[in-house]
């Protein structure tokens, strides 16, 4: 029988990013997709930049960015009457605003999840040879006394085979057959609408060269439709929205038909159109009771299923993955206690109920879903969110208050103000480490990290004498340069003060002044936010 610590079911975007997360944590994996290899549709093409950021600590951030549409396309959405014919609107979405760029390192980036996905999997196979298998399903799961056995069949030959896994990531999408096996339900709002994505290699270029946008609605008395950029120029994604209400349906949509309407939506009757792939799909908002049975876990569309009106599914399961896998790495290694995994579920279910419910909202204010032919512009919040792309604030045993808060906004879902409150996203800062300009994010990723401000070098012995789990220590202006002297403000801490930061670049714990006894409390804080008073207590 084959053995892992972790069997991670599904090789979508969030499946390959938890391989990923997990090499970086240099925990193994094993990575089972019953298909033969990542996706062959455009489906998600917007990665936000809080992903792009993950994605950057990770070293990927480059090619991800070589893959993607040419960056000329993120800045503007369109509504018309057909490309060729009648604009009606433009608008710019907020997130690209000077204001919100300056958030971060890392802006957002298009890259659709058919050239995205390659990416990931070169990196997690360089990683983790041989950790991940396509061509083979998980078909069964029957859990052990210390761990889970799932059963695999290899999907061209036949054969079965067990695998033995201390944990499973269940990233086996909206539709899980994991999520069933275990009898997780799921709350909230489904198949709201139907749809069907249809990639096309068409020349659009006469018609987009001259107003590059990332999404052009089309609204006819019969059609409700939106191209979905992917390079700019001949390869495009879609979307007929509603097909019900407009009468389509999977037996009366076969390629011809789908070529058709696309010529429609440009207004070229003659239009070159070859038809790449067609899915049909139905729009479902809704989030999963719990994220973790027992020792498997849900993460991406499997936890929660979002509408696409606002580009979240794929960057909150990236987060999910994110943030499980030094959890489970922790547990793993033997320096947290097994009830650190609770947090996982306390911090991302609340979060993903917030942005379901955005998007839901975001949906309906398209009014898409109705048959009418004037278009409805979208409420404000659609693709401001910047709230909710940076601003999530975890509430969970894994988080040590100081009895602050983070500063008030009067839409959580808009408005992000940086604040290293434990809990909250740690803040970007330029700064210059070893000769080299930085930002301060980049010194995340893989160990805890305990940032002192001036004055703080006392910090440096406290981490050097902390051996699991490792505290790599920086102390601003001694081996960090804090270029636009911003740091303390930003971190929210005096002359002496420090941060502690978890692995996915949260803050778990603040000291705001010099502590008389660094070592000791620095210890004292780890052990509560590993679970290990807690394991005390309930003992
Ligand atoms: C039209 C459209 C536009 C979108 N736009 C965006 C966007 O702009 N931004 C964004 O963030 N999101 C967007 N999304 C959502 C995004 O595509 C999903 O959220 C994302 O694919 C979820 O990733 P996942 O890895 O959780 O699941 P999936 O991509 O569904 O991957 C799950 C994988 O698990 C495999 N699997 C299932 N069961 C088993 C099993 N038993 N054994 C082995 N393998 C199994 C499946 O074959 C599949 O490959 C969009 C979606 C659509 C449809």
């Amino acid at each position: 029988m084959l053995t892992t610590p972790v069997l991670i079911v599904g090789g979508g975007p969030v499946g390959l990013t938890a391989s990923l997360a997990l090499s970086q944590q240099g925990v193994r994996s094993l990575l089972v997709e019953r298909h033969p290899g990542t996706a062959i549709l455009p489906k998600a093409r917007g990665i936000n930049a809080r992903t792009m950021e993950m994605y950057r600590q990770m070293g990927l951030e480059t090619d991800i960015r070589a893959a993607g549409m040419p960056p000329r396309f993120g800045k503007m959405i369109l509504w018309a009457e057909s490309l060729a014919g009648n604009e009606v609107k433009r608008l710019t979405p907020g997130r690209g605003s000077p204001k919100n760029l300056v958030t971060s390192p890392a802006a957002n980036c298009g890259c659709s999840q058919d050239l995205l996905e390659p990416v990931l999997r070169r990196h997690a196979e360089a990683l983790a040879p041989g950790g991940l298998l396509f061509s083979t399903e998980l078909t069964e799961i029957l859990p052990t006394e210390d761990g889970v056995t799932g059963v695999l069949t290899n999907r061209v030959t036949g054969e079965t085979g067990r695998v033995l896994a201390k944990y499973v990531i269940a990233a086996d999408g909206a539709h899980s057959p994991l999520r069933a096996m275990i009898g997780i339900e799921r709350t909230g709002e489904r198949d709201i609408y139907d749809s069907v994505n249809v990639h096309c290699r068409v020349d659009l270029r006469p018609w987009v060269d001259e107003r590059p946008a990332a999404l052009y609605y089309i609204d006819q008395p019969d059609l409700r439709a939106t191209f979905l950029t992917i390079n700019g120029s001949d390869r495009w994604g879609f979307l007929v929205h509603s097909l019900s209400v407009y009468g389509f349906s999977k037996e009366n949509l076969p390629p011809e038909r789908c070529i058709e309407l696309v010529r429609q939506a440009v207004g070229v009757p003659d239009l070159p159109v070859e038809v790449l792939g067609i899915s049909f799909w139905k729009c479902s908002a809704m989030v999963a009771d719990k994220f973790s049975a027992g020792r498997i876990f849900l993460a991406g569309d499997a936890a929660h299923e979002t509408t696409p009106s606002g580009g979240f599914g794929l960057n909150l399961g990236v987060q999910d993955a994110h943030n499980l896998a030094w959890k489970i790495a922790a547990v793993l290694e033997g320096y947290a206690d097994p009830s650190l995994l609770n947090s996982y579920d306390a911090e991302r279910r609340p979060h993903a109920t917030d942005v379901v419910k955005a998007t839901y909202l975001n949906m309906s204010s398209l009014k898409r879903t109705e048959r009418q032919s004037a278009p409805k512009l979208p409420r404000q919040e659609y693709l401001n969110e910047q709230g909710l792309v940076f601003g999530a604030r975890y509430k969970s045993a894994a988080v040590l208050s100081d009895g602050s808060a983070p500063p008030r906004v009067d839409d959580p879902v808009t408005e992000y103000v940086p604040s290293a409150t434990p809990g909250c996203r740690a803040p970007h800062v330029w700064v210059e480490h070893k000769g080299e300009r930085l930002s301060m994010i980049d010194l995340f990723g893989r160990d805890f990290v305990l940032v002192a401000a001036p004055g703080g070098a006392a910090w440096r012995e406290a981490a050097s004498r902390q051996v699991t789990p490792r505290v790599v220590p920086y102390v601003i202006g001694d081996d960090v340069v804090d270029i636009d002297n911003a740091w303390m403000e930003a971190y929210g801490v005096v002359e002496g003060g420090a941060v502690l930061v978890r692995p996915d670049g949260y803050v778990a714990w603040r000291c705001r002044a010099l502590s008389p006894k660094p070592a000791s409390a620095l210890a004292d804080a780890l052990k509560i936010l590993l679970g290990h008073e807690a394991a005390v207590r309930a003992a």
